[in-house]
């Protein structure tokens, strides 16, 4: 990748999205293109096309997608799946129509089978049933990590798939009916020590075990994989450790400084039980994190502290 390549980020507002458009400015990438959702429909075919027509990106990064934690996606598997197979197919399409030459598809660790092998192999995509409280996420994801491969296979195209596993970071959903469990907890923290209330309440059962990486470090992948990963097979990114989510809470709890009981409400679903990611293939390439744990959710407390709540004094 030349540092004057055209690279279009899509889904540049989002928690992915703007931390790789923060990478590639720091990296000296200087002819980045992005589009607001106003200006640019991703779910619109015609206007994909139009785009791409005329802006001609030479590198495209798909990081734009409708994601949610387990209430969402269990409340709404419809628009997941829809949402997420048309701007996909819609974007990979176009890149192909318009000679991109690196196209970078962002994927899930939900893509895995439910009882998938801890920590989880690339190799076990699709052998086994997958985990119900967001099977319509992780089908839509699936259908685009085999379109980037059937590209790759019929035309030739350089169509890379990286598997993130849970991201957390600035720029995260921090609304407590659809965001994901690190930055739920986060605010659920705060609120309580701020309200001097007693107790949180944390889903489910407290013992599902989940990795989690700071979108700093996902960017910082992104970027390692553009420029030296070039195989239509997937790849595993993650920190290669996980914890309980009574251990998540816990560190969340003692970095926002709230000393309360926890609850936990058994009548939220737990969801798969362990979510763990085996990283060795983009290790034995050369990458590994930087941020741990404590840091990267001390950093996005204060982000969270800095943009989160500013606004809703405002208001
Ligand atoms: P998942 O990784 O796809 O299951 O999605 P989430 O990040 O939403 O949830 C991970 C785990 O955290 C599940 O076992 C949830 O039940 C649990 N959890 C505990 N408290 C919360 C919360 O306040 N919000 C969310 N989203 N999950 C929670």
């Amino acid at each position: 990748m030349e540092k004057t390549d055209k690279i279009f980020v899509a889904g540049h507002r989002g928690l992915v999205g703007s931390a790789i458009v923060r990478k590639l400015t720091a990296d000296g990438y200087t002819n980045l293109v992005v589009a607001d959702r106003k200006e640019l429909d991703l779910a619109k075919e015609s206007a994909v096309a139009a785009f791409f027509a005329r802006e001609k990106p030479e590198i495209v990064v798909l990081a734009a997608a409708k994601v949610g934690g387990i209430k969402a996606n269990n409340d709404y598997p419809v628009e997941f799946l829809l949402e997420n197979v048309r701007l996909q197919n819609n974007v990979i399409s176009s890149a192909h129509a318009h000679d991109v030459r690196k196209l970078l598809f962002l994927g899930s660790s939900c893509i895995y089978p439910k009882h998938a092998p801890q920590p989880i192999r690339e190799d076990a995509l699709l052998t086994g049933p997958l985990e119900p409280t967001n099977d319509a996420y992780a089908i839509a994801k699936i259908a685009g990590i085999k379109l980037c491969q059937a590209y790759a296979s019929e035309y030739g195209e350089n169509y890379i798939s990286a598997m993130p596993t849970n991201l957390y970071g600035p720029h995260d959903n921090f609304d407590l009916t659809s965001s994901h469990v690190l930055p739920a907890l986060l605010r659920k923290a705060h609120e309580a020590k701020t309200n001097g209330a007693r107790e949180i309440v944390v889903w489910g059962t407290g013992q599902p075990r989940r990795e989690f990486l700071h979108v700093d470090d996902m960017a910082d992948a992104c970027v390692f994989l553009l420029e030296n990963y070039n195989s239509p097979e997937i790849i595993n990114v993650g920190c290669g450790e996980d914890v309980s989510i009574r251990e998540l809470v816990e560190l969340i709890c003692d970095v926002v400084g709230f000393d309360g009981e926890l609850s936990f409400d058994a009548t939220k679903p737990d969801g798969t039980p362990r979510k763990l990611l085996e990283v060795s293939k983009l290790k034995a390439l050369g990458w590994s994190p930087k941020i741990q744990l404590r840091e990267g959710i001390a950093r996005t407390y204060e982000w969270f502290l800095e943009h989160e709540l500013a606004p809703a004094v405002a208001r």
